[in-house]
């Protein structure tokens, strides 16, 4: 076998699309998005170990919600402006990333990067939760198949099966490859 496999040549695209017209900034998202990943699950809320934020613009009456992105351990060494109907936002205003300039997106006791698993759970959710408690649609989900291969990196290969072996235990995960791997 090669260190590089190749996967599937569809990729399935997870989109969550977000209309700042429609958000009344009620956090419903941020409860039950920390609830959902409580341990264990829906035992407390607690907004700071939620993997979407609400920001509230009080000169435009605007709420916009962020989701938690990927984890960087290092700052920026450039940093970006946005300019909306003339109001200069602050650079990290609406940046994914969990890094060192900030506590946002870090899990309060511990310190760990936050970040945005669409729900992933056995047996899936239908479509995330924060999609689905927003009663007012201003987060609503889709799903897209795109063209392309995707490369399995070995390291990328790791990072998901420690995912794996934190979720459902050690001797699932070795049972689960053992299966796979079984010929017939
Ligand atoms: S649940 Fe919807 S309306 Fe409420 S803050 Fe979140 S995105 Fe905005
Ligand atoms: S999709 Fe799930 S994990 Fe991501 S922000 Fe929404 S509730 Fe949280």
């Amino acid at each position: 076998m090669t260190m590089e496999q190749k996967a599937s040549n569809k990729k399935k695209v997870k989109v969550i699309k977000i209309d700042l017209d429609k958000c009344n900034g009620c956090r419903a998202c941020e409860v039950i998005c920390s609830a959902f990943h409580a341990n264990p699950k829906y035992s407390s809320n607690n907004p700071a170990r939620s993997r979407i934020r609400v920001y509230f613009d009080p000169l435009k009456n605007k709420y916009v919600p962020v989701y938690a992105g990927e984890y960087t351990p290092a700052e920026c060494m450039g940093r970006d402006k946005y300019i909306i109907n003339g109001k200069e936002y602050d650079e990290c205003g609406f940046c994914r990333a969990s890094c060192p300039s900030r506590d946002l997106f870090k899990e309060p006791d511990s310190g760990l990067p936050l970040k945005c698993d669409m729900c992933e759970d056995d047996p899936p959710q239908e479509e995330p939760l924060c999609v689905k408690w927003c009663l007012v649609d201003a987060l609503t989900y889709e799903e897209r198949e795109e063209e392309g291969e995707e490369e399995v990196k070995p390291e990328d290969v790791e990072i998901g099966l420690n995912a794996l072996v934190d979720k459902y235990g050690l001797d699932k995960v070795v049972d689960t490859v053992a299966r796979m791997t079984q010929k017939d």
